[in-house]
């Protein structure tokens, strides 16, 4: 019991009595996700058993740490054993066993936001309906909305059925949209991801000896980061703790992010109701982060209105100010990034591992990736268009959910005429009009073909009952081949590797090094399964893909690298050093997220997030001029930096600098000097006389006209800039200029550059420097 020694008294208080409903509410840092940990470490050392332990976790990675952790506290065999993961992975386990219950097959597909949105996208078009008022996206969104707040289609129905009176408003055909969606999942036997907890909910409510079953076995049930959990998956803990109640939350509500998903905080405020007997553990020490850090996050979040009361305070060193980088672009902002990384990993011999650069959106990351590439900085990215959605890797994926699952509508769409076999969309329509006149996948009617042709001609036929032998013969080696042995040999049976590696283009050579990437995984998944003792079928894997969280796709050879990610994926994390980029109003806080009070405060909460990730030190960035949807803006600095209480800001280099003059030759100098600037003052001093709009960007064509007076001026001088010099670029390294053409403003340079060659840049933009 060393173990509970490594607490403090009120951690220790919260791990120890095991009994009861459990809130544990806390400032990020102070040690929630550890109490969880040795509060399993306990239980299983109180002789609990660990199939009867159920922790829900943010990620599969933070599942997996834990268990690892566990195993090193008390005992590696029982912590295997322990019902852990986050709630999506966790009930498909369950709905898998229970399938039958629901009218699903245990074998059923897990649908990707893609997989999702396209299915809606052919329902809309079949529909006849105009999807520029019925967009995919927005339809899936209000449906994930009405899952996770358990409102079925039908019901749905019974609520729009009120609006549909009104015939001007289109709408409410939404639950006609919602009702198809249902049953084509159904009739392919899928789930998306919303409907894996509302299944669950269906399943505990409609089979209480079920749900009984459950209550039995998880006697002890645990749930990280609670202030992000929606209603359906609140539902679930609260229908499975009914009876012990022995259920312990940790959260903290100035980091619920998730609104958007439907996450909700009032989930916290409930707890007390639900459980009137429960506990409440405040724990106040941060021992993550520096003093000045912890100090400097909890001036930004006090300025929340809605909030529970609490204390947060640090005993680590005081620690170093708050920096902040003005850039002049958006390149340069990724360019100073990359470098103080690189300066500072030399400088206090640090690892790359212990930066991170974290952003509000995904599009922030290719600047930055690309800088850090020059530098030949390793890093790994989150999120964005992941490996797993890109076509090829879809394409192949499609074939091993074929393979589990043949009524997969989605998959078979997506590979019946890939690699090309001949089989048109005519022929695919047919398919797609017979599956929905009899209820049933378009597979079942493939395999009927030979009875009910549906008009579809001999020839089409036979190439059909190709595929579907083809198909039929993976099916055969399910249960005999490991998922690598069957992955290789689907992946050549269906020609795609033949087909990729004919391509000779970069295109296609990068193609194929992913299905190659691809198959190395299931390689991994193969060999951990065995080493592990779990199974290593085709369609385990598939199961473990789908569930993939944005910060689970991180793969061991990872480890060393600079992260960067949004930061709703940072949640639960921490890093030695962090950059928090792109601190501009209408990015941070989002264009999307200022009209309510409810909005910029939750904006808020994710600013205070990202600055409670950092252990040792806090830089942020922002600048003064970026592209937006191929325009440029001039956004004004997030008042998010003005937040924060100055005395644990960095004045240091308070100094305005020199923007009189040419400026070109104090490019390089005022870059360094800015690394370390305060915009605050800095901002005072501009006074930006005639004060934009709050939330509207500065958008200005002409920056040549006479602004030496101007801090916001960006020097490019297009007129000294002549043909035959040398000049330099920012991104692209020294060139020589070829040609000039066109008039002010809009001056265009040819310019052939040492590293990539002809380019041609607009002078207003490209900032170039006289060498
Ligand atoms: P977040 O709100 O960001 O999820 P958290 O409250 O879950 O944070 P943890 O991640 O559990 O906090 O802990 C933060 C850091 O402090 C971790 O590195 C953890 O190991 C360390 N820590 C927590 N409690 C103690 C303690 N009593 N003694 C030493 N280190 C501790
Ligand atoms: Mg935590």
């Amino acid at each position: 019991m060393e173990y509970l020694n490594e607490l403090n008294p009120v951690q220790r208080e919260a791990v120890e009595n095991i009994n009861g409903a459990s809130l544990v509410i806390a400032g990020a840092g102070s040690g929630k996700t550890r109490v969880l940990t040795y509060r399993i470490a306990h239980l299983l050392n109180q002789k609990i058993p660990a199939y009867s332990i159920l922790a829900l976790t943010f990620t599969n990675k933070a599942a997996r740490e834990m268990k690892e952790r566990i195993g090193n506290l008390v005992d590696q065999q029982q912590s295997q054993s322990l019902w852990m993961g986050t709630f999506h992975s966790i009930f498909s386990k369950i709905l898998r066993y229970e399938a039958e219950h629901l009218g699903f097959d245990s074998n059923f597909t897990i649908y990707d936001t893609q997989d999702s949105r396209n299915l809606l996208r052919a329902i809309i078009r079949e529909m006849q309906l105009d999807d520029k008022v019925y967009k995919a996206n927005e339809v899936l969104n209000r449906i994930s909305s009405a899952k996770n707040n358990l409102v079925t289609a039908n019901a749905y129905a019974q609520n729009a059925g009120i609006q549909k009176i009104d015939s001007s408003n289109r709408r409410p055909l939404i639950f006609e949209i919602y009702k198809k969606y249902s049953q084509r999942c159904r009739q392919a036997n899928a789930m998306d991801f919303d409907d894996l907890l509302l299944q669950t909910n269906i399943l505990f409510k409609s089979k209480p000896e079920i749900l009984a079953k459950y209550q039995n076995k998880f006697k002890y049930i645990l749930v990280d980061e609670y202030q992000d959990t929606n209603y359906s998956q609140y539902l679930i803990v609260k229908k499975l703790a009914e009876n012990h109640k022995n259920v312990c939350v940790v959260g903290d509500d100035a980091q619920s992010i998730y609104s958007f998903r439907g996450a909700k905080i009032e989930n916290i405020l409930n707890f007390k109701n639900d459980y009137p007997n429960y506990k409440l553990y405040k724990l106040e020490q941060n021992y993550r982060s520096t003093q000045n850090i912890v100090n400097a996050a909890n001036s930004v979040i006090h300025k929340n209105r809605d909030q529970i009361k609490k204390v947060s305070f640090s005993e680590n060193e005081e620690g170093e100010k708050i920096k902040v980088v003005k850039a002049l672009t958006d390149h340069e902002e990724g360019y100073i990034v990359a470098n103080a990384i690189y300066e500072e990993r030399m400088r206090e011999h640090l690892q790359y591992q212990d930066f991170a650069i974290l952003y509000r959106t995904n599009a922030q990351s290719r600047i930055f990736e690309e800088s850090l590439r020059k530098l030949n900085l390793p890093y790994k990215i989150y999120g964005g268009l992941s490996f797993y959605q890109r076509k090829e890797i879809k394409d192949l994926l499609s074939y091993f959910r074929m393979t589990v699952n043949p009524n997969d509508e989605e998959a078979i769409k997506r590979v019946i005429n890939y690699p090309k076999r001949g089989i048109g969309d005519t022929t695919v329509s047919k398919l797609q009009d017979a599956a929905t006149q009899n209820e049933c996948s378009i597979w079942d009617v493939i395999c009927g073909l030979n009875q009910r042709p549906y008009g579809i001609n001999s020839g089409t036929i036979s190439k059909l009952m190709k595929f579907a032998a083809l198909i039929t013969d993976f099916q055969k080696r399910q249960d005999t081949d490991t998922a690598i042995d069957l992955a290789n040999y689907i992946a050549k049976a269906t020609g795609i590797v033949q087909d990729l590696y004919n391509d000779r283009s970069p295109e296609g050579v990068s193609r194929h090094e992913n299905i190659q990437e691809l198959l190395n995984g299931i390689q991994e998944f193969t060999q951990n399964s065995l080493e592990e003792g779990n199974e290593l079928q085709l369609d385990n894997y598939l199961e473990d893909v789908a569930l993939l969280t944005d910060q689970d796709k991180d793969k061991d050879e990872d480890r060393n690298k600079v992260t960067l990610m949004t930061i709703h994926s940072a949640k639960g994390l921490e890093f030695s050093h962090l950059h928090i980029v792109g601190l501009e109003e209408d990015l941070f806080p989002s264009q999307m997220a200022t009209s309510t009070q409810q909005e910029l405060e939750e904006e808020r909460r994710l600013f205070y997030v990202a600055l409670t990730r950092a252990e040792t030190k806090v830089t942020l960035s922002f600048a003064k001029s970026r592209y937006k949807w191929g325009n440029i803006s001039y956004p004004r600095p997030s008042r998010f930096i003005n937040e924060i209480d100055e005395k644990f800001m960095d004045l240091q280099y308070e100094s305005e600098p020199d923007f009189s003059g040419a400026g070109n030759e104090n490019f390089q100098s005022r870059t360094d000097s800015e690394i370390v600037s305060q915009p605050k003052r800095f901002e005072a001093k501009q006074s930006f006389s005639a004060k934009p709009k709050l939330n509207q960007p500065i958008i200005r064509n002409n920056i040549n006209g006479s602004q030496a007076n101007d801090p916001n001026f960006i020097p490019s001088n297009p007129e000294q800039i002549q043909s035959g010099m040398i000049v330099e670029h920012q991104r692209f390294g020294k060139g020589k200029v070829l040609q000039m053409e066109g008039s002010k403003p809009n001056i265009k340079a040819t310019v052939f550059f040492q590293n990539v060659g002809q380019k041609q840049l607009l002078l207003k933009f490209a900032k170039l420097k006289i060498v």
